[in-house]
């Protein structure tokens, strides 16, 4: 009972102001605390960043015995552990990075009654000993974070989280706690009958932010539109710049100090004292702006952040999402701004298929960069779209009216023919010549221009060249992009060359109409509304 847990009404507040030391809760915290601290099962859907880990940590704290957290992020677990022994916690973790010895250790205290919180991998779930181990000692709950896992149909299924339905029957009297970011309707419903949580109270955040105004704009010059943007909106604001690499960090911040616009650099590269040294300033002075990657952010919590500009493409919608939600946590309009162009596509191509891990993995990677790209080059209103990812459409309003394709609907032009010679001149060089080219040569040949490698190669001989006389440069960046993301070229390779898809021949052989967006002659900025 409650009082056998020793617990008095607002002890959850006391523990949030003394152990972590907040002033109040976020969103749904407080309720979704006190009812797990109170013994009931919850299933929490919140964003990133969000603050899942207080809804388990504090009610651990709270109830007798120790919070086990079954968590697959295992790379974390030390860094966890060790942030909240900082804070007083007495906390421990059981992974495969450990010996035995190590192990031995843990599993001691928590039998011992000497730990709050206990971080197990799934992994751990697959021995007879640890369900031994767990009798062993007093649970005060069981958390699953990630609680996606264990949907099959998922982008991120790992089966030993099927073992996790056992929970429920081996200890009934145990309050269970699952917790993600990501769920649509559908998985959402198989967490819950998988894990045995329909009668889990369900705790859904919005993942809607009205006041951030989405813009995401094709990438030309990027420093001087960054410039544009700050100076003619938000001179004195305080911002994050998001960069890819630590050298386009350094110039971003030099560029914009120079420009008038005092601007701190932040990557994993500098030391440790000049980073804390960065975010400290950050967060107590008015109007800086950091540069950074996306190292930067983490427990970062200011509440003025007026704009986040992203200058390199996020890898994935939920990267995309976590970032952009640091800007307005104050509730007042701010601006999140993406400006990416065709060379984001093939650089990102390049690093998937270089990248460590297995084809799963990398087709993993190329799925989350896919919809990245389809909600760049969405005409529909972002805000719906993103709320679609997260499986929220029902909450969304068909347009939003603050997002760039609500308050400038982009116009779209029939791309068919352009789609057609850049596809055909890909097919010639390869069928004819047996040579693959990126992005840059191929216009260099339908634009005509008879640059030194066209010569070297012969390829104003080619019956495509000069045939895109019709469009500029820019313009031809602009549908091979959008054929990218609308997968129907490929890119590969070191030097991020072209090749059709299977989906190209439909375009080749008339079968399939291309709609283009309209590139604009200079990103156009819409009118700045209330939000709300
Ligand atoms: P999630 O697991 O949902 O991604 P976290 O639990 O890691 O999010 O929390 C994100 C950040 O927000 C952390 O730095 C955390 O300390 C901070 N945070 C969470 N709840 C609060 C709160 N009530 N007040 C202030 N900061 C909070
Ligand atoms: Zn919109």
């Amino acid at each position: 009972s409650d009082l056998e847990n020793g617990r008095a009404p607002g002890e959850a507040l006391d523990v949030l102001r003394r152990v972590f030391g907040y002033d109040s809760f976020r969103g749904e915290q407080q309720e979704i605390i006190e009812h797990v601290a109170a013994g009931g099962d919850a299933l929490v859907l919140m964003p990133t960043g969000g603050g899942k880990s207080l809804c388990y940590q504090i009610p651990s704290l709270v109830r007798k015995g120790t919070g086990v957290v079954i968590s697959p992020l295992i790379a974390l677990m030390q860094d966890q552990v060790d942030a909240l022994r900082a804070l007083g916690v007495r906390a421990g973790f059981l992974n495969s990075t450990q010996d035995f010895d190590e192990r031995r250790v843990t599993e001691a205290q928590f039998a011992a009654g000497e730990l709050d919180l206990l971080y197990l991998a799934p992994e751990r779930l697959r021995s007879d000993a640890t369900p031994r181990l767990l009798d062993r000692g007093d649970v005060a709950l069981f958390a699953i974070d990630e609680a996606h896992c264990v949907a099959q149909w998922g982008h991120d299924f790992r089966p030993d989280y099927l073992m996790l339905s056992a929970l429920a029957e081996r200890w009934p009297d145990v309050p269970r706690i699952a917790l993600t970011a990501t769920a649509t309707e559908a998985t959402h419903t198989e967490i819950a009958s998988r894990l045995k949580l329909q009668d889990a109270r369900h705790f859904v955040a919005d993942f809607d932010r009205p006041n951030i105004q989405y813009r995401i704009v094709p990438k030309q010059e990027p420093k001087k539109q960054l410039l544009d943007l700050l100076r003619s909106e938000h001179a004195g604001d305080a911002g994050i710049v998001y960069c890819l690499s630590r050298s386009s960090v350094e110039k971003t911040a030099e560029f914009l100090t120079r420009s008038g616009i005092e601007a701190l650099p932040y990557h994993a590269g500098l030391d440790a004292r000049t980073r804390a040294a960065h975010q400290s300033r950050f967060l107590r002075e008015d109007g800086l702006v950091v540069v950074a990657t996306i190292a930067f952010g983490m427990g970062i919590d200011k509440p003025d952040v007026r704009f986040v500009a992203h200058l390199d493409l996020p890898k994935s919608v939920e990267g995309y999402y976590q970032e952009t939600g640091r800007a307005g946590r104050d509730g007042l309009p701010s601006t999140a701004w993406l400006a990416y162009g065709l060379q984001d596509v093939v650089q990102q191509r390049k690093m998937i298929e270089g990248s460590e891990g297995d084809d799963a993995h990398r087709r993993r990677l190329g799925a989350h960069l896919d919809a990245m790209l389809a909600l760049c080059e969405t005409v529909e209103c972002r805000r719906g779209r993103l709320l679609a990812y997260f499986g929220q459409r029902g909450r969304a309003a068909d347009r939003c009216g603050n997002c760039d394709t609500c308050l400038t609907p982009p116009e779209t032009w029939d791309g068919t023919v352009a789609a057609q010679k850049v596809l055909s001149a890909v097919v010639r060089l390869h069928r004819e010549r047996r040579q693959k080219f990126g992005a840059g040569h191929i216009i260099d040949i339908l634009t005509g221009r008879k640059t030194a490698k066209v010569i070297q190669h012969d390829h104003d001989a080619l019956s495509v060249f000069g045939v895109g006389a019709d469009l500029r440069e820019t313009e031809w960046r602009g549908v091979v992009r959008q054929l990218l993301a609308q997968g129907l070229l490929a890119v590969e390779g070191e030097y991020g060359t072209l090749s059709l898809t299977d989906a190209a021949g439909e375009v080749l052989r008339g079968d399939r109409e291309v709609p283009l967006r309209k590139e604009p002659e200079r990103a156009k900025k819409p009118a700045r509304t209330a939000g709300g």
